[in-house]
């Protein structure tokens, strides 16, 4: 079990370059530093495990750093022994990591001191709207769904009463440019609205944090599933709020099954096997389209990941969002 001090020893230790104050994150050095971000709520499969080779590779071949952030943020959707396995698995597949891992469950100090920090300053505010409630008053309005309809803005909701917290977001354009994906640009007014940053149960939302910590961990390159492509907006502008340098991004594609649906636990993602690591990974360099030649039928994980990383071409995957998996899982039927 990894206690609230680990992610103290870890932030020391990534403070070396740090610019100035407490929690001040560290400035992006011209090194690179990538990560695995996995969430504990079941163990790693085939899905989790391309996008860990994918940024793993990227780092090494770039003579990076390889950090693993355990996102273990929501308590009522984490398994149990969940952190632990996926930790296990990474070493079993030559996955090895640099420096501590940083545990997000011992961050919620340094979590509640920003979302303070961006209530003060009318940055974000306090919202005591029920998901029922935003639905209706999206109905009513004819906008769709998912988009915040602004009912709490120009409210002053007290904190004593049960709420969430949501960042006000503007109506210009957040364009980047994916390094997978190409050139890409949102509106968060239109898109994802006044996210929320803070949930009602008090828990830091997953944007508030990945933001927070890429920063805190001196980020300089994320690679992670096109799942999170749409999230990348909000964190960019999240990260302008909060002084943070913006890191690179490249979303690789997420594997889908036969009938298109991302991989997951939820459409029958079965955990990655223990006993023979290296065929799974032989598959999933396939799936990267970099399959290793046959004299490496019988390598080890380590070598296999060695011979990757003097492969290693992101270019083949330029503009695809899915890659087709016949034997992907699915979740029986009926
Ligand atoms: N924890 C997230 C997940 O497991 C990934 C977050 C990220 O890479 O930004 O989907």
């Amino acid at each position: 079990m990894q206690s609230a001090s680990t992610g103290i020893e870890t932030s020391a230790k990534h403070r070396t370059s740090v610019s100035a104050g407490p929690d001040r994150p560290a400035e992006l050095s011209p090194v690179y530093r990538g990560r695995f971000a996995p969430s504990p709520t079941g163990p790693l499969h085939a899905g989790s495990l391309l996008a860990a080779v994918g940024s793993f590779l990227d780092a090494r071949v770039n003579g990076g750093e390889w950090l693993v952030r355990m996102e273990d943020l929501d308590p009522p959707r984490e398994q149990p022994g969940a952190a632990a396995d996926i930790l296990r698995t990474l070493e079993l597949y030559g996955l090895t990591w640099d420096g501590p891992v940083l545990y997000q469950s011992a961050r919620t100090n340094a979590y509640e001191q920003i979302v303070g920090d961006l209530l003060s300053k009318g940055l974000a505010f306090r919202c005591r709207c029920s998901r029922s409630e935003i639905s209706a008053a999206n109905e009513a309005a004819g906008r769709s769904s998912g988009n915040y309809p602004g009912t709490c803005r120009r409210l002053v909701v007290p904190a004593s009463e049960e709420h969430a917290v949501r960042l006000r977001v503007s109506d210009t354009p957040v364009a980047f440019t994916d390094h997978a994906q190409g050139p890409q640009a949102s509106v968060l007014s239109d898109s994802a609205g006044d996210f929320v940053i803070r949930r009602r149960d008090g828990l830091a939302a997953y944007q508030l944090a990945v933001v927070v910590d890429d920063g805190f961990q001196g980020i300089t390159d994320v690679v992670r599933g096109t799942d999170l492509l749409d999230s990348t907006p909000r964190q960019l502008y999240l990260q302008g709020l909060l002084d943070l340098p913006h890191p690179r991004y490249r979303h690789l594609p997420v594997i889908v099954t036969a009938a298109g649906d991302k991989l997951s636990k939820q459409t029958g993602a079965t955990a990655l096997p223990r006993d023979n690591p290296s065929a799974m990974l032989h598959k999933i360099l396939g799936l990267l389209r970099h399959p290793p030649p046959r004299d490496l039928a019988s390598a080890s994980p380590e070598d296999l990941l060695r011979w990757a990383v003097t492969q290693w071409d992101p270019g083949r995957l330029s503009g695809m969002q899915h890659i087709a998996d016949p034997e992907a899982s699915e979740l029986p039927s009926g």
